[in-house]
């Protein structure tokens, strides 16, 4: 891997060989969470605007030049990447803005953003000969680790709260991981998982421990600025938990700029949940990340301990970026509002980057004039519990034509006296 320089600790900047390190600084333990750093020169040499254009493959293998792996490694088979960036005018009408995509990761194999991470993790994995893999997640990682270690035959075992939503668990299932559902909270079962690791040999697949997903979630930063024809948008909308996707998304136009492809970095707005805002509070209040218990209805950014948030706190910080944090009532309107406005079926998670830019519009962070790219991290199916709560189910009528007009005249009745809302400012926390 000549195109690789080194891997550098965020914390002590010491650095380390790929051959030397496979997660953490060992001088830091797991707060050393390490940073893949290129050789821009080297890869320039060989890689263009023009040589991609000209590369038929559209999967996140296009950016492989970008990507820390060998040249010759194989990659599984699951299409990864080229998600749709679609032009949503009826959302953008309803809030009153100019120009506004949405960028829908939930088109990804197992459904998740996730994906585009556990494609490079599984072929590190290959690389140093795993047996087995593992990993402890909310549940999208899990799912979609499994579905790439199903793909190349790669026995998985997999570690997640057992409150983890049933879409997600029944994923796990099917890819036929060995699971452990845990007594306890994602924290407690990453840190099951790591021991897990030491004590078996196995490959750990953990957010910020394996250094090379944030190289995997950048891709979807890459892409987006290719489809932009590299005029990248002024601001980005990211779903924040662990950070990991965050300081990808920095990454990929961190890459992009050194390679002179792009002019400037977005303005990136990071959005997690009020039950769960230990980035946002760190960030907001200068002061170090501190364990919080998390609570909320958007499980896939539930952290009570951000496991990457010293790198996206590094991120925010040098690329002027923000975060904001939702009450889970705004994200659960959001998700009905972007289903209705756009065909597009978001997972709680996923839908937070919609009510973050309900949230940054009222402090003026954003004018509607600007050109806004919404991140959608997961698909809807995933978690159906928490659709049908933001719903009222119909009863079920008599198959006769009767029942449907009586059916229509009472449902204009209630639509009539029950408009759905978008949430209120009073429950917008100022900064
Ligand atoms: C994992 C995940 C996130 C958050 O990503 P982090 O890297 O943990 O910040 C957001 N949305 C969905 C759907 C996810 O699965
Ligand atoms: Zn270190």
């Amino acid at each position: 891997m000549e195109h690789l320089m080194a891997l550098q600790c965020i914390c002590c900047g010491r650095q380390y060989t790929p051959a030397e390190v496979e997660y953490t600084c060992p001088a830091c333990g797991v707060r050393g969470i390490l940073e893949v750093l290129y050789d821009y020169k080297r890869i320039a040499a060989d890689f263009s605007k023009e040589t991609l254009t000209a590369n038929p493959d559209r999967s996140i293998w296009r950016y492989r030049p970008l990507l820390p792996v060998e040249p010759s490694s194989p990659v599984p088979s699951l299409h990864v990447g080229n998600s749709p960036l679609y032009p949503v005018d009826r959302l953008r009408v309803a809030l009153g803005m100019s120009r506004l995509w949405v960028k829908d990761d939930g088109r990804n194999p197992t459904a998740s953003l996730k994906d585009r991470a556990s494609a490079v993790g599984i072929v590190k994995a290959l690389e140093c000969g795993a047996q087995v893999v593992t990993c402890a997640s909310t549940g999208n990682a899990a799912a979609s680790w499994a579905g790439m270690a199903a793909s190349l035959g790669l026995p998985c075992t997999i570690f997640v709260p057992k409150t983890a939503p049933q879409g997600k668990l029944a994923q796990l299932l099917i890819f036929g991981a060995t699971v452990f559902p845990v007594e306890g909270t994602y924290d407690d079962a990453f840190a099951l998982a790591i021991q897990a690791t030491a004590r078996f040999g196995w490959y750990n697949r953990n957010t910020a421990y394996n250094p090379y997903l944030v190289e995997g979630k950048k891709t979807v930063a890459l892409e987006l600025a290719e489809q932009m024809n590299w005029q990248v948008p002024d601001v980005v909308f990211v779903p924040v938990g662990d950070g990991c996707i965050l300081s990808g998304v920095f990454k990929g136009f961190v890459d992009l700029l050194s390679l002179g492809w792009i002019e400037r970095i977005p303005t990136i707005i990071g959005v997690q949940s009020e039950g769960s805002r230990v980035l946002e509070m760190a960030w907001r209040t200068h002061s170090p990340l501190s364990f919080a218990p998390s609570s909320t209805v958007a499980d896939s950014i539930a952290a009570g301990m951000p496991a990457n948030g010293e790198m996206a706190l590094r991120d925010l910080y040098r690329w002027d970026g923000r975060m904001v944090a939702v009450p889970d009532a705004e994200i659960l309107a959001a998700m009905r509002l972007l289903g209705e406005k756009t065909g597009i079926f978001a997972e709680p998670a996923a839908a937070a980057s919609l009510a973050g830019l309900r949230a940054a519009l009222k402090r003026g962070w954003v004018r509607e004039d600007q050109t806004i790219v919404l991140l959608v991290t997961g698909n809807g199916l995933k978690d159906v519990g928490s659709a049908l709560s933001t719903v009222t189910m119909p009863n079920p009528i008599a198959p006769t034509l009767e029942a449907v007009e009586k059916a229509l005249l009472d449902q204009t009745e209630t639509r009539s006296s029950s408009k759905p809302t978008f949430g209120s400012s009073e429950s917008v926390q100022r900064p």
